[in-house]
């Protein structure tokens, strides 16, 4: 029996640092991930998860030069197109992969809506910066009209902040795993889902981002995988990142990732999530979390490298 894991594939994927985001650029970078990912499909059975932060921004951008001509979308229906798009790009990417090695699998891109609570506190403090820079004076308007928070981001200009709650339920849960008995590469929970909430049986889109990291964990314990696959910027995790006395990791315990997070190692817009949703996935099943470069998948997965969060 094949392994199950979730998945989740970091910006590098998607955007080489430094290249325009181009589609041939895109296409390009994630067809260079999906020959990684198609490697470990002799023993895993996987589902597939993305971030979406730079390409909402860049819809975000196109909205507001447009917005004269075409009435703005809400942010749910942004992460909508860009589940679509990236989806689009995995998708075909993968199946291009596969038939290079004469693999022959099915592969499909799920829209995927996440339930959030809409009384989470993250309502009340929205810490998310999305989209363009506005000077102060249009900040103030936009403010007034359309009740958006803005905050001043590092000298650099104004921007719209939105909340990021905690992930609670896929709503689409049931088709991930009539999908999975079904032996199909699924996609899912794109830009951590789409975040909507349940008000009385009817479900509505909030404006908001939900973390990638977050909504992997919890969708990797909503189908029982035996593991949860991290790939992002860096081989493995560090204590002391970036500073002289820096030091990788192989192995972390749940608690020494809880004690090396309050101490401030791993920072919120970056490693933070990974480790909160590993510590997450890892308390609740018991099983293992591997945080490791899309580059080094092979190695990591026979031990030879990353660094695996255990209970
Ligand atoms: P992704 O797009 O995969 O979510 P992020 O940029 O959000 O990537 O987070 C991964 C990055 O976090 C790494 O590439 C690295 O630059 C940075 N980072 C911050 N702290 C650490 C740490 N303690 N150990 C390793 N990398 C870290
Ligand atoms: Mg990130």
């Amino acid at each position: 029996m094949k392994k199950l894991a979730v998945v989740a594939i970091g910006g590098n994927a998607v955007n080489r640092p430094g290249e325009k985001p181009t589609a041939e650029n895109m296409f390009s970078a994630v067809e260079e991930a999906m020959g990684y990912l198609v490697d470990m499909l002799d023993e895993y059975d996987i589902v597939i998860t993305h971030g979406n932060g730079p390409q909402v921004g860049n819809i975000l951008i196109q909205q507001e030069m447009a917005k004269d001509i075409i009435p703005p979308f809400p942010i749910d229906v942004n992460d909508a197109q860009t589940q679509g798009s990236l989806g689009y790009m995995i998708v075909q990417s993968l199946r291009n992969q596969l038939s290079k090695r004469n693999l022959r699998r099915e592969v499909a891109a799920l829209i995927t809506q996440i339930i959030v609570d809409k009384n989470d506190e993250a309502f009340k403090k929205p810490s998310k910066p999305v989209g363009p820079f506005y000077s102060e004076e249009e900040a103030k308007k936009l403010m007034a009209e359309k009740g958006w928070i803005m905050k001043e981001d590092a000298g650099r200009g104004w921007r719209r902040v939105v909340p990021s709650p905690k992930p609670l339920d896929i709503v689409e849960k049931e088709v991930i795993k009539l999908l999975l008995k079904n032996d199909v590469i699924v996609v899912a929970a794109g830009g951590g889902g789409i975040p909507v909430i349940n008000e009385d049986g009817r479900l509505k889109g909030v404006e908001a981002v939900i973390d990638k990291d977050r909504a992997s964990a919890l969708l990797a314990i909503e189908i029982d995988a035996d593991e949860l696959i991290i790939l992002t910027g860096v081989e493995k995790v560090a204590l002391n990142y970036g500073k002289p006395n820096q030091v990788y990791l192989d192995r972390l315990t749940v608690e020494e990732a809880n004690r090396y997070l309050k101490e401030g190692h791993f920072p919120s817009g970056s490693m933070g999530p990974k480790i909160e949703a590993a510590i997450d996935f890892v308390t609740t099943t018991g099983k293992t979390c591997l945080i490791t470069d899309m580059k080094k998948l092979k190695e990591a997965l026979s031990g030879r490298t990353g660094t695996r969060i255990v209970p």
